[in-house]
């Protein structure tokens, strides 16, 4: 064996040309206050994080029950290692659909009240494989202007006509819908919107779906887990089921996981199981991973304290910040937005809580409209009210800072993006 070290560089293949223009690209990111950066963290999630050797209080992540270093999720993937080993080696259309996996989606499709669930490895996969297979060229998809980018990429892949309606404008849906001459149509929209944290207009969705002969997917990433009864998602949060809807839930975020679930119409499921190309080609997640999943299903049913406590935060925290310059964007959800408008300020105010070892994202174009950068605020049912009182307390401190500074409010200096749709 050759030792590594000795090998010689690979000689660059792509063209200096190219090279600068990504470089070049990358410079102006930077001058635009659009480049990200990742901190390292060392160790689990959860509501203090070690970051560079210090312990951060974080409102930064989407495990919003505090599952995702939970004893019971662990013991459960421990044991799961022991059963199934560590890979599922194949798709699960070939031999990777294991029992446990089986076990899973006849768990999530019971409670969530649906006849049957397909369990994917992400929900970025789920929807760029879900709608292909339902809609293609000539069909008609309706998109909610802040869906999640996997909705759209999902919409944009399939070929058929790509719409996107106002935030939770349900007027202009009905119109468009009335217009439609399409065969296939299909509504798509998160849950609860994942940078803002409002919940879409599910029932008027709805009805204008039986109204107009149309399907509804609801991607409720931020929704399952969270709200509804014992967190059963925003249907059951409304009350609704119908066979036009196809929920898809993802178990990476509440449920402390990874993976998502679509569950719907049995006929619907097993066509998506025959054609989601994102199912069908890639090798099917690891069994132990569906077995932390039993036990984060097995602790929804049992224990709904968290819900509650999750509410009880977003209470405190909105009448904690109600006299900051800047305004909370309505939400019942976890997510609490923060809306400063300028990138430069939303980024100053992360620095400013950073210093006082708080860590709270910054959320930029494109991930939001232009002029709308905000602090992204999660909450999590392992926060302690205490600590809630310390993020409130923090944020004053650094609103007393900016307001010497110059910002401009509408974020003028916010580039046109032309990937946010
Ligand atoms: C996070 C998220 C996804 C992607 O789910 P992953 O399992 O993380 O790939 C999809 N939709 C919405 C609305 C999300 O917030």
């Amino acid at each position: 064996m050759p030792e590594t070290t000795s090998l010689a560089p690979l000689p660059l293949k792509s063209s200096p040309d190219l090279m600068d223009q990504i470089s070049a690209q990358l410079i102006q990111l930077q001058d635009q206050k659009l480049l990200r950066k990742r901190r390292v963290v060392d160790g689990p999630q959860g509501p203090v994080m070690a970051i560079d050797g210090k312990q951060i209080l974080a409102f930064s992540n989407n495990d919003y029950l505090g599952l995702a270093n939970h004893p019971a999720l662990i013991a459960a993937a421990h044991d799961g290692l022991t059963r199934f080993g560590v890979g599922a080696a194949s798709s699960a259309l070939i031999s990777g659909h294991s029992s446990v996996c089986e076990e899973l989606e006849v768990a999530l499709a019971a409670f969530v009240g649906m006849p049957r669930a397909l369990h994917f490895s992400n929900g970025y996969m789920a929807n760029m494989g879900i709608i292909p297979a339902l809609v293609g060229p000539g069909d008609l998809v309706l998109s909610d202007r802040l869906n999640h980018a996997c909705l759209i990429d999902g919409a944009r892949l399939s070929g058929a006509e790509f719409r996107v309606y106002a935030h939770s404008d349900v007027a202009r849906v009905e119109q468009q819908l009335a217009k439609s001459t399409s065969p296939r149509k299909l509504i798509v929209t998160d849950g609860v919107f994942s940078m803002d944290g409002d919940i879409a207009p599910l029932p008027a969705l709805l009805a204008l779906c039986e109204k107009y002969d149309a399907w509804l997917l609801v991607d409720d990433a931020h929704g399952f887990g969270v709200l509804g009864p014992q967190g059963r998602g925003s249907l059951a949060h409304f009350g609704l089921a119908s066979p036009r809807v196809l929920y898809m839930g993802t178990l990476g975020k509440a449920a402390g996981v990874a993976g998502a679930f679509v569950a719907g119409d049995a006929t619907l499921i097993e066509w998506l199981l025959q054609r989601a190309r994102t199912y069908v080609f890639t090798t099917a997640s690891p069994p132990m991973l569906a077995c932390a999943l039993l036990a984060t299903l097995e602790l929804l049913e049992t224990e709904d304290w968290r819900q509650q406590h999750l509410r009880q935060l977003a209470k405190q925290l909105r009448e904690g910040l109600a006299d900051l310059p800047w305004p909370l964007l309505p939400s019942e959800s976890a997510i609490q937005a923060l809306v400063v408008g300028d990138n430069q300020l939303a980024l100053d105010l992360m620095a400013a809580l950073f210093e006082q070892d708080i860590w709270v994202p910054a959320i930029r174009p494109p991930t939001v409209p232009k002029g709308t950068a905000r602090l992204r605020i999660s909450l999590s049912a392992a926060h302690t009210t205490e600590q809630v009182a310390q993020l409130i307390n923090a944020l004053h401190v650094a609103a007393e800072k900016m307001s010497a500074k110059k910002y401009s409010a509408s974020g003028e200096n916010t580039p046109a993006d032309p990937d946010y749709i």
